[in-house]
């Protein structure tokens, strides 16, 4: 995942408050609404309004036109992003080069992996629980997927199928740690008369003499088992015939 840049802001009233965020329910999705400019930038403006102009703004993180994210404010901490929503949600803004509000496709992929890293971690269900600021208040943002809602249900759903591929590979893990296990558990072979632990090294020597083991073309070919019983069948006096 791209890597996440902590620039948390001052606690000040007006951006950072510090009020306990008890349970994450929901994703905000935003966009900053001014074309062109920076994450870096915003998270410099949310950063400045400790100075108090009166206005309350922040969010929990920013993604830049290059896909770059920014974290302004830690998790279990409100934002002031999302009226009513701000008590339960964790709110990302997003920068865009243009007045339409698009987001570039770095910006959107960023976008989607966080929203992923979120969801694994709250337990949430991308298709309910990632949302536009436009939900809750009817502010046109994100102005792209208010104006393209098709394009916002698209957007999570890749999210949905993020997920599912990293159930994949869960799956896929743990079909491998099984696989290993089970070779790890497979019976010892000795292939070498001098791998063969004294205990039956005369049996296996003179059963080799008297030409009643030859091995296979691997070697002698026995395992554990088989050397065990050869070594009883050696005490019990079967080969004595011979
Ligand atoms: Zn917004």
């Amino acid at each position: 995942m791209t890597k996440i840049t902590r620039m948390f802001l001052t606690p000040n009233k007006y951006s950072r408050p510090q009020i306990p965020l008890k349970k994450v329910k929901k994703i905000a999705v935003h966009y900053v609404g001014n074309a062109g400019s920076t994450a870096k930038g915003n998270r410099d403006y949310f950063e400045s309004l400790k100075n108090g102009r009166g206005v309350y703004a922040s969010s929990h993180y920013i993604i830049g036109l290059e896909g770059e994210i920014i974290q302004c404010i830690p998790e279990n901490e409100v934002s002031y992003d999302t009226n009513e929503a701000n008590s339960y949600s964790i709110s990302i803004e997003n920068c865009h080069p243009l007045a339409d509000g698009k987001f570039d496709q770095k910006t959107l992929e960023s976008l989607k992996e966080l929203c992923a890293d979120i969801c694994i971690r709250y337990g949430l269900d991308p298709t309910k629980d990632i949302i536009r600021h436009y939900d809750v208040s009817g502010k046109r943002c994100p102005l792209w997927w208010v104006i393209h809602p098709q394009e916002f249900v698209k957007f999570k759903k890749s999210v949905k199928d993020m997920l599912k591929g990293g159930e994949n590979m869960e799956a896929i893990k743990k079909l491998e740690e099984e696989v290993q296990s089970l070779k790890k558990s497979r019976e010892k072979v000795y292939n070498n008369i001098d791998d063969i632990p004294d205990w039956g090294r005369d049996t296996v020597n003179r059963l080799m003499t008297k030409g009643c083991l030859k091995g296979t073309d691997k070697g002698l070919d026995i395992s554990e088992t088989m050397l065990r019983i050869l070594v009883i069948n050696d005490r019990a006096g079967v080969y004595d015939i011979f």
